[in-house]
């Protein structure tokens, strides 16, 4: 059976005003995570785990820094714009283990309930879903969330029969209407024409 493995990391500042959302929930707390979209760095350290296993580039190269489009956006989006390119790659989801470096709040009093809210978004058992938290000890990056994300993935069809989405994705052009079909069925937002930028931009300020 064909295995593949992705691995996943980000981080972001804790900044005040601003709902902190971690692994796909809103935590109480007096600060949330700085970011374009909702800063939520768990969800950003698997997306890219998954992209990593199937070498469908990074989330930045679907999500470009800064694009207006994605200010405040629920990072679910991303997520599953990453399953889709297993789905299509063939592959589905073995399991899921994840690491999140952060000195406050505490997650083990929701731990379970993340777990459950990451195994929803990702159509898995939480028994394939893992969370661990860890504090930065001795790191001094006490208003830093870290997390780190590794998925095993196995293989379900034909490579024969299917394509992933980056492997067809031959233009910027072709990408750009990637997104924008994304956005549409999401959020309803009507497309608009922008300058052409780079692909495979590792830069996340997602
Ligand atoms: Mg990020």
């Amino acid at each position: 059976m064909s295995m593949r493995i992705g691995y996943g990391w980000d981080s972001h500042a804790f900044k005040p005003g601003v709902p902190l959302r971690i692994g796909g929930l809103t935590l109480e707390h007096n600060e949330g995570l700085a970011g374009h979209s909702d800063g939520d760095v768990l969800l950003h350290a698997i997306t890219d785990a998954l992209l990593g296993a199937v070498s469908a580039g990074d989330i930045g190269s679907f999500f470009p820094p800064g694009d207006p489009r994605w200010k405040d956006a629920d990072s679910a989006i991303f997520l599953n714009l990453a399953l889709e390119e297993i789905q299509n790659a063939g592959y589905s989801i073995v399991n899921v283990d994840t690491t999140l470096v952060l000195a406050v709040p505490k997650i083990a009093p929701i731990a379970t309930e993340m777990r459950e809210r990451l195994a929803e978004l990702m159509d898995l058992d939480p028994s394939v879903v893992s969370i661990k938290a860890k504090t930065p000890e001795g790191l001094n990056q006490d208003h830093v969330a870290q997390a780190h994300a590794v998925v095993l993935l196995e293989k379900v069809e034909d490579p024969h029969n299917l394509k992933s989405m980056s492997a067809i994705i031959e233009s910027q052009k072709q990408l750009e209407d990637v997104v924008e079909n994304l956005l549409s069925q999401v959020h309803g937002v009507q497309p608009r024409s922008r300058d052409v930028i780079p692909t495979f931009d590792t830069e996340d300020i997602t």
